[in-house]
């Protein structure tokens, strides 16, 4: 079996070692046109294995690429069950409605699983029952995008069988206004909104795309489609956070270094919803116009949440505590969400002697948000669930070295909170590097140090 099914594939451009063919890559992922074979690149990690598993497939006549996944691949491929899994799927063509259903039973067979899948193209994007599959899938924790050109790149870079492949040479930017379509339509799709997307064909049998966006929902999915899909990712990548949400270590310890000021605000968050086990874990950062709480709340929420009546936690981990205009428009959230819990871990204070940052912070401890600086374990574990790097030693990030400024910063929280006079100086020393000083003068100052010390 193994031997006619190595045939096969090499036949159709996989070689013996699992890689694809440049030429049948090139082809098979353009979307700008409609292949009839559908192929999946895929990665599967486990939490016991540094090495990830890497490899190639295809649908054959009478299977989808996704059941062969899930029916032999994975299963040959499966070690310790309780071991955590992630897998990452890159397909030329969307999964059907059926798949969809056989995916969604996969996974709750094996609830240590996590599923993010790419697409080149949405498969039959007007038929009701995969537009549905899709937003199952999504409802349950998967998480599907368009696949963009560093997604194109990473693609070229792993599975590409090529001698004379040039690492860095495959950017295929022609294909940005098809990726524009299909991450537009996979938004109308999540957002249950009418399809934008009309695919007819010319005289010579050649695709043509159309883009129609009648209503003021669909011209909203435009603008997330666009911000989300085309410019955001390229733009996460060149700031440290890759593909798959993860941080880089390099992009984490630079901005969660609470002895340092830089410039941008990171943001990690999970969500947890009481109707699924998986939470929810990713990035993002502060853009030019746009605070990241800001970008949280009106992007990423919206797209990840399902049934409202869902109890939901979230928690943020920010290399800088919110403002006061964030605060405001975070009260205002919460305010129409009243199943949401929200826990904020900061790893510094953002302009801690501004009055109105300050106020802010204690508005939203009054209607029941927990605000907390970064300590030592908070540090261990966004290490362990946020940051992504091969050799990475899991249990290995402690920084005891920014305890002093843990310290400082937790005690000028409690000013704050308790609505006291500011504990803590920050100004420039001979490099511009920040000097730190603590400044006690009165006594509900010292008792405010009390608490805050753990
Ligand atoms: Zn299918
Ligand atoms: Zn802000």
């Amino acid at each position: 079996m193994a031997a006619g099914w190595n045939r096969d594939h090499v036949s159709r451009g996989i070689t013996q070692g699992g890689k694809i063919f440049q030429e049948t890559f090139i082809d098979t992922y353009d979307p700008s046109v409609l292949r009839r074979m559908q192929y999946m690149l895929y990665e599967i990690k486990w939490s016991n294995n540094k090495k990830p598993w890497q490899s190639c497939c295809h649908s054959t006549r009478t299977e989808h690429a996704e059941i062969h996944f899930i029916e032999d691949v994975f299963q040959e491929q499966r070690s310790d069950p309780s071991a955590h899994c992630s897998i990452t799927w890159y397909m030329s063509w969307s999964p059907c409605g059926d798949c969809c259903k056989e995916i969604r039973d996969f996974l709750k067979d094996q609830p240590n699983v996590n599923l993010v899948i790419y697409v080149a193209r949405i498969y039959w994007h007007k038929e009701e029952t995969n537009r549905q599959g899709l937003r199952s899938l999504v409802n349950i924790g998967v998480t599907i995008r368009v696949m963009d050109l560093p997604a194109y790149s990473y693609c070229w870079r792993t599975f590409v069988d090529d001698d004379d492949e040039d690492e860095d040479d495959y950017w295929p930017r022609h294909f940005a206004p098809w990726i524009m379509l299909y991450s537009l339509e996979l938004q109308t799709i999540l957002q249950n909104i009418p399809s934008c997307l009309e695919i007819s064909t010319d005289e010579n049998q050649t695709p043509v795309f159309s883009l129609c966006v009648e209503d003021d929902q669909q011209k909203r999915a435009l603008t997330s489609a666009n911000r989300d899909s085309i410019l955001f990712p390229t733009d996460h990548v060149s700031r440290g956070i890759r593909q798959g949400g993860k941080i880089s270590k390099e992009a984490f310890m630079e901005n969660y270094d609470p002895s340092v000021l830089p410039k941008e605000t990171y943001l990690l968050y999970e969500i947890k919803w009481s109707s699924s086990k998986r939470p929810w874990q990713n990035c993002c950062h502060n853009s030019l116009t746009e605070h990241a709480e800001i970008y949280f709340l009106e992007d990423i929420f919206k797209k990840q949440r399902s049934d409202p009546s869902d109890h939901c936690s979230i928690t943020w981990y920010m290399s800088w505590s919110p403002c006061g205009d964030c605060c405001k428009a975070i009260r205002g959230f919460l305010k129409d969400q009243p199943n949401v819990n929200l826990v904020i871990y900061v790893a510094r204070i953002y302009w801690h002697k501004e009055e109105t940052n300050r106020q802010g912070l204690r508005s939203l401890v009054n209607i029941g948000v927990s605000i907390r600086v970064m300590d030592l374990p908070v540090y261990s574990y966004c290490w362990r669930t946020f940051v992504d790097d091969e050799d990475k030693d899991e249990d290995d990030y402690w920084p005891r070295h920014y305890s002093p400024w843990i310290m400082l910063y937790s005690l000028e929280l409690q000013s704050i909170l308790q609505n006291i006079p500011s504990c803590l100086e920050i100004s420039s020393g001979e490099n511009q590097t920040p000097v730190f000083s603590l400044c006690i003068e009165n006594d509900q100052q010292k008792r405010a140090l009390t608490s805050a010390n753990p």
